[in-house]
């Protein structure tokens, strides 16, 4: 009977999963494996958050597997030492894995590809992470796409992604060597004895294929056709929060799309298939442009005057810059892993332009903490608002992080949730604590620079500030 190996990646689910299903195809046995491969990521490695992620969700994978017949092999080490012994010892001539579009993993299905390829053996690469692979999707002159609207029309004149494939019912597996790692000697928790950061996450996340089903069900089900409105107030439950099983390919954005398409017609499920675009925009734009994670893709912004500054990045990550919606955001981000898109914006657009910080500095911060992050969404998403993309909110753009607040969390629901030292403020000084008056502020209890601290910069003077460094660079000269 024939064996071949299953190489799971980004891809950590059983349904959709076209490496899975062709890897079934010849009827024989199947392996399972997943390999950390740190060392090929490099400064890429995954952050803190998502190796947390990481870790619950291979458990969950495990599981499904156990329960339908296949043991998952964890291994540790170089992808390209550890398949090709493993393909041997098995006697597999083929390893099935889902491509992945970050720039170290395409080097590492370079390398697995050419050590296997020496043993007479094959790597075969399947679509599971996005919706379209990028390479060989171009716009009418053959060149891949810079600006969002001339993608996502061309995605979307594409025609519908098909019908996911269901899990199959059983998977034959084969014998795993001796030797495997165990999901403790991984090494993906924090160490041992130090304060555990990610205590708060399971109240808000259930990693795996099966939250991921049930989250998707339940934003289909209801939130779906209302996301138009509410996907911009922090204050309630108006997304899906699909990203980090998303980014784990938990589920297959072909499955989003469908659910979403099936579920709900109208404004709400079209925005929100066009945020999917997005995801497949990012994806698209890392394929093609794979410095994006590194470099500004309008190059007149690697002389951008940043002034690093090692306090104001801390009051940043820390959620004490005084104001109200970028503390309340980068608070939710350090308790349950996540952030909302709306304040996404709007803390990173006070980093980076209020205050000067390079945008890389941002993105290492949200690489950390972020349960999502995405090497494709993050880097594309900080370009965008640094105004150094491609296809980018113009520098000139400044987000006004008070009237933002008032705008998007009328009532402070948001930040009061967050920044509980706040809670008492009344609505017209929410978002503006240093403008309320003594019996104010008295009456709710807040001491202003002892509680919370006061603005580390004023927003009027940190946007002339930010425009005249704009105007210093001339970006489009
Ligand atoms: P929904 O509104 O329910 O959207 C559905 C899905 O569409 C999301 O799960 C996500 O996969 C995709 N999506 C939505 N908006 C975007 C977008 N602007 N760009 C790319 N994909 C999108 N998203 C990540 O997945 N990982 C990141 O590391 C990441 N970093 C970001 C950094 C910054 C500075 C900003 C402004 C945005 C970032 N985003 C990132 C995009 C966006 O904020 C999140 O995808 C979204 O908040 C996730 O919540 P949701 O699942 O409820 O989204």
């Amino acid at each position: 009977m024939t064996t071949q190996l299953l190489w799971f990646r980004h891809d950590l689910r059983l349904a959709d999963h076209a490496a899975l299903a062709a890897a079934l195809e010849g009827g024989g046995r199947v392996l399972p494996v997943f390999v950390l491969d740190d060392g090929a990521a490099g400064a890429q490695a995954y952050g803190g958050a998502s190796r947390w992620w990481l870790r619950q969700s291979l458990a969950s994978l495990a599981e499904s597997l156990a329960g339908r017949g296949a043991p998952l092999l964890l291994a540790k080490g170089r992808a390209e030492t550890i398949l090709p012994a493993l393909a041997a010892g098995l006697g597999a001539a083929t390893v099935h894995a889902g491509r992945a579009v970050e720039p170290w993993a395409r080097d590492q299905s370079r390398r697995v590809h050419e050590a296997l390829q020496d043993a007479g053996r094959a790597l075969r690469l399947h679509t599971t992470v996005v919706l379209r692979e990028p390479h060989g999707f171009g716009s009418g002159s053959g060149k891949p796409y810079a600006v969002y609207t001339p993608f996502a029309k061309a995605m979307l004149a594409a025609g519908e992604p098909g019908m996911p494939l269901p899990a199959p019912a059983a998977i034959p597996g084969a014998e795993p060597p001796a030797g495997g790692e165990t999901l403790d000697s991984l090494g993906l928790y924090p160490v041992a004895g130090e304060p555990d950061w990610a205590a708060g996450f399971p109240a808000h996340w259930q990693p795996g294929e099966a939250g991921a089903q049930a989250r998707l069900a339940r934003f289909a089900a209801g939130p779906i056709a209302r996301y138009d409105a509410a996907r911009n107030l922090p204050g309630v439950e108006g997304s899906s929060g699909l990203s980090p099983h998303l980014r784990w390919g938990e589920v297959s954005a072909r499955q989003v799309w469908n659910a979403a398409s099936q579920a709900a017609q109208g404004s709400g499920a079209e925005t929100f298939l066009k945020e999917i675009l997005w995801r497949e925009f990012s994806y698209h734009l890392l394929w093609h442009r794979p410095e994006l994670p590194e470099r500004c893709l309008r190059p007149a912004y690697e002389k951008f005057p940043w002034q690093p500054h090692a306090p104001l990045l801390a009051a940043w990550q820390q959620g004490r810059t005084g104001y109200p919606i970028v503390d309340a955001g980068m608070r939710q981000l350090w308790r349950s892993g996540w952030m909302h898109n709306r304040v996404r914006m709007v803390a990173a657009s006070l980093l980076v332009k209020h205050l000067l910080q390079p945008w890389r500095d941002g993105a290492a911060w949200f690489w950390d903490t972020l349960l999502d992050a995405d090497l494709a969404s993050n880097s594309a998403s900080w370009q965008w608002v640094a105004g150094c993309g491609t296809d980018a909110a113009p520098y000139f753009r400044v987000f006004n992080p008070v009237l933002q607040g008032e705008k998007f969390d009328p009532a402070g629901a948001y930040v009061r949730r967050w920044v509980p030292e706040l809670a008492r403020l009344p609505d017209a000084f929410i978002h503006r604590p240093w403008e309320a008056p003594a019996p104010v502020l008295a009456a709710a209890g807040l001491r202003l620079g002892h509680d919370y601290p006061r603005p580390v910069v004023d927003a009027a003077e940190g946007r002339a500030r930010a425009l005249a460094a704009l105007a210093a660079l001339r970006p489009d000269s």
